[in-house]
């Protein structure tokens, strides 16, 4: 007999085959999965709202007077629609005089509950139409009963709002006192916190103490939720890292190699660079596979110190391969390293997947053979046909999320020998969050940059200023500097300033000669040409969109313009500002956004105004994006944690990590009986884990 818990969730009320499937297409199989479905917010269904203070964006439970019904035809259905007025008549002149609910495929029995003359009470998510409030497929309540507190959970396609709250409901009566506690008893009850079960169905079937408190602000049930899934986090990567273990590397000695590569720069290296390079050049020089995460700020030089790496591994008979997240990337890595790569004697070889034909066989012959040193190239990298002669490290550039580092084979099909692993993030992140999103990875912070680096003068401005705009970019290029101007899309709509709108305006204003537009629809050829007429000065103007965004450095590029900016985010719009002014001219970004400006995106760009400091502005982000409606939900693809808030758990992370530690010092697999619940669990969170990164 399986466990209450295991049993499929078809054998809960109102989910048949079909919705069944639909649930099981999230990762939902058991009774016990629902329960980790989380509200990502209450309807506090007790206070009705009065028809005149309805509020166009917020739900609100509304109890009124039928004054009449029609049902019309859509598509090839029947829709309904009904008026309400308020039971008594409201003040004259304020607000709404009457709401419409209306279904757009009438469900049976609406004209009984809908009698003209009769009471009702319906909710949900007001919005207007021409003029009139409207709710669109309201939920019909039972008139007169005393409001609950009703969980809102996460859209699934193919299973109703109703048919998902109660079937959450009857598995929280009939399993949630039964969820095995991953955290043993006696710990719990040292560090004073309840058990799992209680604390899910506090968060499924709250009180209105889990509604009311501030949101935000932990509630104990939160709080508990959140160690489990850092505990679970935890202990996942533990066993991750426990899998993936075994096998030695090449151990590489740093001298000469590394003493003549530092000398080989046209520039003297910061303190920063020199201290990252003495770290990974002692784990290079170590037989167990080093697996390093160095990060640091736009434009501190991270690729100097790769190349430096690559150098040591090279000289000791081996080759080094740096992966970067676009053709783009890989082509500039490439030329910008030539040169240094010559004078010390390095062989460096393009693979992308632009590349074809003969000139693809000739490279993969040149990376089998060992006639290539250091091979730059994006993903095409891992198909399964590349074959090194001896590869000694890996270095993956502008790392944007987590996994693909874990995931990488490279080199390791054949032989028990594995490369070693340089991870360099594209954006910097507080050490907390590193330590957990890269857990497993040692970490190097190159915390300064070259010196004489002037930030980008950078402001806000309405869209409409287009004379502000077009002087600065005037200003900035008459200083010999060149351009960009980044667009939300590509093809503009009513919505959105397209590459292809602010294209015209460009060349209309400084000739179509010396502007250029790049974006994802033009092939790696043409891109490429783009950006050498631009680094060159051909064209002095780059539209684009955020193709642009990562490492690209073209040292004269002196002026950004964002149009838009508040439909960024902030690290991506800091990485677009580290695109200007690394020759260390002055240098400008200009933010333009739309009106009016709603108030997390006016944080958002006023941070960057005010601060050029990378590490600073990722932990703004972390706490703009901070809890949402609800306690820590977030649904923030970096982390994928639903509870705990990284930037201000940090207790509760050391604790969870203590934990971890606990349970696999002394079961490294958690193959121990006593351990089934948490293996279980942390199978069940890897599930969950493959269905959202393959969801993207
Ligand atoms: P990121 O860390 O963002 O990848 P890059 O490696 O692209 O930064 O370096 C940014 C720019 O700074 C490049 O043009 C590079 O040549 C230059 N640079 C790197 N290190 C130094 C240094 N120590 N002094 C002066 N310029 C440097
Ligand atoms: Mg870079």
């Amino acid at each position: 007999m399986p466990s209450p818990l295991e049993h499929p969730i078809e054998s809960l009320p109102g989910i048949g085959p079909r919705t069944g499937a639909a649930l099981r297409e999230r990762g939902y199989q058991t009774v016990a999965d629902l329960l980790w479905l989380m509200p990502k917010a209450y309807d506090d269904q007790r206070h009705p709202t009065p028809i005149h203070e309805l509020q166009v964006g917020e739900y609100a439970v509304v109890e009124g007077k039928v004054r009449a019904t029609r049902r019309f035809p859509r598509g090839s259905h029947m829709g309904f629609e009904a008026r309400l007025e308020p039971d008594e008549a409201p003040n004259e002149g304020a607000g709404y005089r009457e709401l419409k609910v209306v279904w757009f495929r009438a469900v049976p029995g609406l004209s009984q509950r809908f009698e003209v003359g009769g009471a009702v009470r319906v909710a949900g998510c007001v919005n207007e139409y021409r003029g009139v409030a409207t709710i669109a497929h309201p939920e019909v309540l039972t008139e007169g009963a005393a409001g609950s507190i009703e969980p809102r959970y996460p859209e699934i396609p193919g299973v109703r709002r109703k048919t998902l709250r109660r079937a959450v409901r009857a598995a929280v009566h009939r399993v949630a006192h039964e969820v095995p506690d991953l955290i043993p008893e006696e710990l719990r009850a040292e560090v004073g916190i309840g058990a799992i079960g209680e604390a899910l169905a506090s968060i499924h079937v709250p009180t209105p103490a889990v509604v009311e408190g501030h949101p935000g602000r932990s509630h104990p049930a939160q709080r508990r939720l959140a160690l489990e899934e850092l505990v679970l986090w935890e202990l996942a990567l533990r066993l991750r890292r426990a899998r993936e273990r075994g096998g030695t590397a090449q151990p590489f000695e740093p001298e000469p190699a590394v003493s003549k590569a530092c000398a080989a720069f046209p520039f003297e290296l910061t303190t920063a660079q020199r201290g990252a390079i003495t770290a990974l050049s002692s784990s290079l020089n170590r037989d167990e596979p080093m697996r390093r995460l160095l990060q640091g700020d736009v434009g501190c030089g991270k690729t100097a110190v790769a190349l430096v790496a690559c150098a040591q591994v090279v000289a000791g008979g081996a080759q080094a391969t740096i992966l970067a997240p676009t053709e783009l990337l890989a082509d500039q890595h490439a030329a910008t390293l030539q040169p240094t790569a010559e004078k010390l004697g390095l062989r460096v070889g393009v693979f992308t997947g632009a590349l074809s034909g003969d000139r693809r066989r000739a490279m993969l012959d040149r990376m089998a053979t060992g006639a290539v040193d250091v091979i730059v190239g994006t993903h095409a990298l891992l198909s399964g046909e590349i074959r090194f002669a001896n590869l000694g490290l890996v270095v993956v550039d502008e790392q944007h999320r987590f996994g693909v580092a874990q995931r990488l084979r490279l080199g390791t099909r054949d032989s028990k020998r594995r490369p070693h692993l340089l991870v360099m993030t594209a954006t910097p992140i507080p050490r907390s969050l590193a330590l957990v999103l890269y857990a497993g990875l040692d970490l190097t912070t190159i915390d300064t940059k070259p010196p004489g680096r002037l930030p980008a003068t950078t402001r806000m401005l309405p869209r409409k200023n287009r004379h502000k705009v077009l002087r600065q970019l005037d200003r900035a290029l008459d200083a010999d500097g060149r351009a960009y101007v980044v667009c939300p899309a590509i093809s503009s709509s009513d919505e959105l300033v397209g590459v292809d709108h602010a294209y015209a305006e460009m060349k209309e204003h400084f000739g179509a000669e010396v502007v250029g537009q790049i974006h994802g629809r033009l092939s790696g050829d043409e891109r490429r040409m783009l950006m050498r007429e631009f680094a060159e000065g051909a064209l002095k103007v780059l539209v684009g969109t955020t193709v642009l965004e990562v490492g690209i450095d073209v040292p004269a590029a002196n002026i950004i313009v964002v149009e838009q900016a508040d439909r960024f985010g902030l690290a991506q719009l800091h990485q677009l500002r580290g695109r200007v002014g690394r020759a260390g001219q002055r240098s400008a970004c200009l933010l333009t956004h739309t009106e009016p400006l709603l108030p997390d995106a006016e944080a958002r760009l006023q941070a960057l105004c005010e601060s050029d400091d990378g590490f600073r502005l990722a932990e703004t982000d972390l706490e703009l994006r901070g809890p949402g409606h609800l306690f820590g939900y977030r649904q923030s693809g970096t982390s994928g944690l639903q509870f705990a808030n990284l930037t201000r758990d940090g207790a509760l992370l050391r604790r969870a990590g203590e934990l971890a530690n606990r349970m696999v010092r002394s079961d490294p697999s958690l193959s121990a009986p006593r351990h089934a619940i948490a293996r279980a669990a942390v199978r069940r969170w890897e599930r969950f884990e493959a269905v959202r990164e393959d969801a993207g």
